[in-house]
């Protein structure tokens, strides 16, 4: 590995595309130098510890200089001539979009300050949503993800009726768009319609994203989710009946006021039985203005923390085995970006930044960023498959 000394806090930025592109990277340097960074532009010297490359990804030779580029930096970077190389701009956003189908949550989870912040839920209507999702499927992009703080509750304001699964419906028949992904459905009143869209059209990913924060009936009703331990896991079968192949990704929260070694004890069981394919756990946060806020914060930060491990370490396991059921099979795979010597994608399974991936070798053959290839996994390990082209 080749060495040198790389200036620590020289950031070199390189700019591709149109004059949006200029101006975004000067306003970028302007708040770098701000916050005491050395910053040049376009340096061919190899001499900054980071490099930030703002792409261009709406015309194809752009995009294809915005690929050469990120490559010529993470080989840079695999050889030790720059330390951190990040990607920003068009093309790292043009074939994925954070798609928002409603502002606000109507619920009264007692640890969550988010209506407090942002209001009541309210839903933006199915054309108008039909309508932004044909523009982006015309600017390229491939995969919606559809965000909402409570998907469940799409509908019930404007149209008087959950109506998650018409939206489903009807943005599934956009030309273009190859993958919707569901992200947080809360669990209570969940609309199991949403599920024969989900069967029925190709382009709807079997995903789901549903936060159910925990294990023990007395933690879920004293954070007032309105579900209990054994209806959270009546629902999660059923689910799993509905779409047998379903990836499930939820989310869990330790240490909760009150919460006891028993508790966390019921979590724990909770999280074993269900074998959830995609889990993440946060420590407790206490705060200002949530219903939460009105108890003590007892249980002590280390604890919290030690909790959040095991489920983790628990979860690393359960990981680890499903990903091995994957050895020797083929599957439909996004590339997303190149690393060091991998090109990197997801499966319909995998949400972007929080799942897992699927890595190809580069000497394997040419994959472009942005496409879709079908691969079979040859190894897998917790969180990562490693597999080879097929087509
Ligand atoms: S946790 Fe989710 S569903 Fe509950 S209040 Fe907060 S945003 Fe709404």
């Amino acid at each position: 590995m080749k060495t040198k000394t790389l200036k620590k806090n020289k950031v070199n930025v390189v700019t591709l595309g149109c004059s949006k592109n200029i101006f975004d990277s000067e306003v970028l340097m302007s708040q770098l130098k701000a916050n005491q960074f050395d910053v040049e532009h376009e340096s061919m010297e190899d001499d900054a510890e980071i490099v930030i490359i703002n792409t261009c990804g709406f015309i194809d030779n752009a995009k294809q200089e915005s690929i050469d580029t990120i490559i010529r930096y993470a080989e840079a970077k695999a050889e030790g001539l720059v330390s951190k190389v990040y990607v920003t701009g068009c093309l790292s956003e043009r074939y994925k979009d954070y798609f928002k189908i409603a502002e606000g949550c109507d619920r009264p989870c007692s640890f969550c300050a988010i209506p407090i912040m942002r209001g009541k839920h309210v839903s933006t209507p199915i054309d108008e949503l039909v309508n932004s999702a044909k523009s982006l499927a015309a600017k390229g992009v491939k995969e919606l993800m559809l965000i909402a703080q409570d998907l469940t509750y799409y509908g019930l304001d404007i149209y008087k009726k959950r109506n998650l699964a018409e939206l489903v419906d009807k943005l599934s028949e956009v030309e273009g768009i190859e993958w919707i992904r569901l992200h947080y459905a809360f669990p209570a009143g969940f609309p199991m319609d949403v599920l024969d869209v989900m069967s029925t059209k190709s382009n709807v990913c079997n995903y789901l994203d549903m936060p159910l924060q925990h294990g023990s009936t007395k933690i879920l009703q004293a954070m007032r989710r309105g579900i209990t331990r054994e209806k959270t896991e009546e629902l999660v079968n059923e689910i799993r009946a509905k779409v047998p192949n379903i990836a499930l990704r939820t989310t869990l929260i330790a240490g909760y006021p009150g919460e006891t070694e028993e508790d966390f004890q019921e979590m724990y069981e909770f999280v074993e039985k269900m074998r959830f394919d995609r889990l993440g756990i946060f420590s407790y946060s206490h705060e200002d203005n949530t219903h939460a806020y009105n108890f003590e914060d007892d249980v002590p930060a280390n604890v919290k923390k030690e909790r959040a491990d095991k489920i983790m370490e628990l979860q690393a396991g359960i990981s680890y085995e499903l990903n091995q059921l994957k050895v020797g099979k083929q599957f439909k795979v996004l590339f997303d970006r190149v690393e060091g010597d991998y090109f990197i994608g997801r499966t319909e399974f995998d949400s972007p930044e929080v799942d897992n991936e699927v890595l190809v070798l580069k000497s394997e053959g040419y994959l472009r960023i942005g496409d879709f290839a079908t691969i079979e996994i040859t190894s897998a390990d917790h969180y990562d498959l490693y597999g080879k082209i097929v087509s």
